[in-house]
């Protein structure tokens, strides 16, 4: 089993514990190679990226845009 983290706000894999072979959201195991990723605002574990998409969009549409609002306040490529 491969999973490839793909967080778009960044969690290195070293960072995190998977301590689950299935995904939080969907419960199904996860495959020989699947894109992954957790959820920033709660702690349903590893998911599925397609289904961290989903979730975050269901349940939590208000701290995705006040999240999106801070990113967009910030200066382009003030981390450069
Ligand atoms: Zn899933
Ligand atoms: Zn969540």
């Amino acid at each position: 089993m491969t999973l490839l983290w793909r967080d778009p706000w960044l969690k290195p894999l070293s960072d995190f514990e998977v301590n689950s072979d299935s995904c939080g959201y969907c419960k199904q195991k996860f495959g020989q190679v699947e894109f992954v990723t957790s959820c920033d605002f709660c702690d349903l574990g590893v998911m599925h990226d397609r289904c961290a998409n989903e979730h975050i969009i269901k349940h939590h549409k208000a701290q995705l845009e006040a999240k999106m609002n801070r990113h967009r306040d910030k200066p382009l490529h003030d981390y450069q």
